[in-house]
């Protein structure tokens, strides 16, 4: 009955939200759309990127992290994540100052535009490693922050989308990837809902790279609004708060009044404070931010950059003005994460107690006709002798739980 009460509530206050917000861009993936008449310059090598306004090709890209590497190698080393559908490099830039306790430094990551349209993000990162590189040694808290903390980038989460017409334009990319899937639909979620369609080789390195580190703070960056979204997607706030909400609205708050010291307006094309609860936006699935902090218990977030998913390249510089302390500030938040960060399941809330024995699920027996288990990629597999993996059941009205199957 509660539950009732509660579902009605939900829907009232739903679409009153709606009404009120400006249509998250993620929940209706335009098909794509002839490409504007806008400044899209590309810079062909290196030296072409100099002033930070241009968008670099294919190759520049590569080139930039191969010479970054060169020029710092004490500070840095670029990892491959994997490839995309059409074989480009997904890559990550790790950097790490020469200095510090000795301990284990906590492990940071940035990802940008999943989306390949998205690409203020692309650039955005590909400044923030030149200006932390170039910074270590002479600007002092850019040098204790790479002392502190591990830092990985990852620029281009989806090189096929961003180069959807050849190595040399981001004129006409699109937001998939050459499946044509939204990678960002595409990850595993705490209902098993993502990840419909087959996980797509960006996503399936992506995961394997994060499972193969212990990322405790992380982001990925969008484009087409200018908030900051936080989690979670799949739930709204009144269905399932994040445990940590009241930690990510000071963070978000934090990133949002430091952008506005440049200018007052940004960030507010969704609302006026400048972030908000995804599912309260909007409820999505299979998204990124949603599988780090369930699955991987990284606390990460979206950031929805600027308004203009591709943005005219003379106003890459003014964006950069507009961030760039934001997004330093952003990694040095992970020098004080929330001590409780240990249950962030959300499916254990009030879910009977369902465990494996011999391969094969014991659930309550008054929930034993509703029984319903996915594998990770969201298939429904029988309830029978399970093979080794990690799955969810689902157990009608009375929640979901997440079993491990050795
Ligand atoms: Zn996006």
């Amino acid at each position: 009955m509660r539950r009732a009460l509660l579902v009605a509530v939900l829907v009232l206050s739903s679409v009153a939200a709606v009404a009120q917000l400006k249509p998250r861009p993620d929940a209706f993936p335009p098909q794509d759309a002839p490409v504007a008449s806008k400044s899209v310059t590309m810079a062909s090598d290196i030296s072409q990127m100099a002033g930070w306004d241009r968008y670099p090709t294919y190759e520049t890209y590569l080139a930039m992290m191969q010479r970054w590497v060169e020029d710092y190698p004490l500070l840095c080393q670029v990892d491959t994540i994997g490839y995309s559908v059409r074989g480009r490099l997904i890559l990550c830039m790790h950097i790490e100052g020469g200095t510090g306790s000795g301990a284990a430094k906590p492990q940071f990551f940035y990802s940008s535009t999943i989306h390949g349209d998205e690409v203020t993000g692309y650039v955005m990162m590909l400044r923030l490693i030149d200006t932390l590189l170039s910074g270590y040694g002479s600007n002092a808290r850019y040098t204790d922050l790479m002392d502190r903390v591990s830092i990985y980038i990852n620029p281009l989460a989806n090189p096929d989308g961003t180069y959807n017409r050849g190595n040399n334009t981001v004129q006409g990319a699109i937001r998939y990837n050459a499946n044509y899937v939204d990678l960002n639909r595409n990850y595993p979620d705490p209902f098993g809902t993502g990840a419909k369609a087959v996980l797509q080789p960006e996503n399936e390195a992506m995961i394997d790279y994060v499972e193969r580190h212990d990322f405790r703070l992380s982001a990925n960056l969008h484009g087409g609004s200018e908030v900051m979204n936080f989690p979670w997607d799949c739930f709204t706030s009144l269905q399932n708060p994040h445990p940590q909400a009241d930690w990510w609205r000071a963070v978000c708050q934090r990133f949002v009044d430091t952008s506005r010291t440049v200018d007052a307006t940004h960030f507010s094309d969704v609302n006026a404070q400048g972030y908000i609860a995804g599912g309260d936006w909007y409820v999505i699935h299979g998204g990124r931010q949603d599988y780090m902090n369930y699955y991987q218990n990284c606390l990460e977030l979206t950031m929805e950059i600027s308004a203009d998913k591709t943005l005219a390249c003379e106003r890459l510089p003014e964006y950069w003005s507009l961030l760039q302390h934001s997004l330093v500030n952003y990694i040095s938040e992970i020098l004080s994460l929330p001590e409780d960060q240990t249950s962030i399941d959300p499916t254990t809330k009030d879910a009977p107690v369902v465990y494996v024995r011999d391969r094969q699920l014991v659930v309550p027996a008054d929930c034993a006709s509703k029984v319903q288990v996915f594998d990770l990629v969201g298939r429904q597999v029988r309830a029978g002798v399970l093979n080794p993996g990690v799955y969810l059941v689902h157990l009608g009205e009375r929640g979901t739980r997440k079993v491990i199957v050795l």
